[in-house]
């Protein structure tokens, strides 16, 4: 197999067959200090890029092989929609998919194009990159192409989501003395506040990096996630927090209110009486699971 790689068990988005558009050098129009790849300079295309006939008849032969994969992910050493084929490797997938959902992970560099746009209406989960809030912050993270512009890529995920009818979801990395301070993290709030993804991921550095730059701790995490408000948040931990809280009934609710709670959280977090009065209040129908993008929450049910 020269394009499709997997299955691989992902906690964001389940299991997970990968389709690489770039599999022989990095086509990327960022250089992201994090990027778990070598540093290299930004391109707008693929180089290589790959046909749309040999990567289906890659997908088809692993489908055949391995049935139970949740979703389909299209990726690429650099960034997926630079790829000139996209909307035809969409549509050819979207046939072959049966119960499987279309992921693509994107940078969001992209969202600005009208073609890009109607290509992403066909994928049933979307995930768009937004590590800053500020052009400074965006410039020393994800050192983009020059003339690419964080300001007019989050207005236009603004505009994207107000008519895309799938899953979106945003992914905040988080590099330590860079985008980990409570101010861009607020501003970002601000931002989701306008786009309302179905769900935020945010985490930080776990490979070794292209640059010199560091992860930030759990607690760190820990204390900029309170700044993300009203959304379902689901945080990417290195490890296990060690640390049980007990919640009664009220708070419980009212904890699930403002933010919903993953399943992860739920296990890790909870202690087990916290746990009990979650299995008792799913039974009286207070709250609910829902999935999104791949990930259980628990939010409460509206009357
Ligand atoms: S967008 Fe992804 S592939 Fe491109 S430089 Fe950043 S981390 Fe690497």
């Amino acid at each position: 197999m020269r394009y499709v790689f997997g299955p691989v068990n992902s906690r964001r988005f389940g299991i997970s067959l990968g389709i690489d558009l770039s599999p022989d050098t990095k086509s990327c129009n960022f250089d992201c200090v994090y990027c778990e790849l070598k540093g290299a300079k930004p391109v707008s295309y693929i180089q290589n890029p790959p046909k749309v006939e040999d990567i289906i008849s890659e997908v088809k032969d692993t489908l055949e092989k391995f049935g139970d994969i949740d979703v389909i992910t299209i990726t690429s050493n650099g960034e997926p929609t630079l790829y000139s084929e996209l909307g035809s490797l969409v549509n050819e997938l979207n046939k072959i998919k049966k119960d499987k959902k279309l992921l693509i992970l994107s940078n969001g560099s992209t969202i600005c194009d009208e073609k890009v746009q109607n290509i992403l209406n066909k994928i049933d989960i979307v995930k768009l990159s937004l590590d800053c809030a500020t052009q400074k912050c965006f410039k020393k993270i994800d050192r983009p192409l020059k003339g690419i512009e964080i300001e007019t890529l989050y207005r236009c995920m603004e505009e994207f989501s107000k008519d895309f009818q799938h899953q979106l979801v945003i992914e905040i990395l988080l590099v330590k003395g860079i985008n980990d301070n409570k101010d861009e993290i607020k501003k970002i709030n601000e931002i989701l506040q306008v786009i309302k993804p179905d769900r935020v991921d945010i985490g930080t550095i776990d490979r070794p990096p292209a640059y010199k730059v560091k992860p930030v701790t759990q607690d760190k995490i820990n204390e900029l996630v309170k700044h993300l408000t009203n959304l379902p948040i689901s945080v990417i931990y290195k490890n296990k927090p060690s640390k049980k809280e007990d919640f009664d009934e009220s708070e419980i609710i009212q904890l699930l209110t403002h933010r919903p709670q993953s399943q992860f959280d739920i296990e890790n977090f909870f202690s087990d009486k916290s746990k009990n009065i979650v299995e008792k209040l799913l039974k009286e129908d207070l709250i609910q699971e829902k999935n999104i993008a791949g990930v259980t929450f628990f939010v409460v049910k509206k009357p």
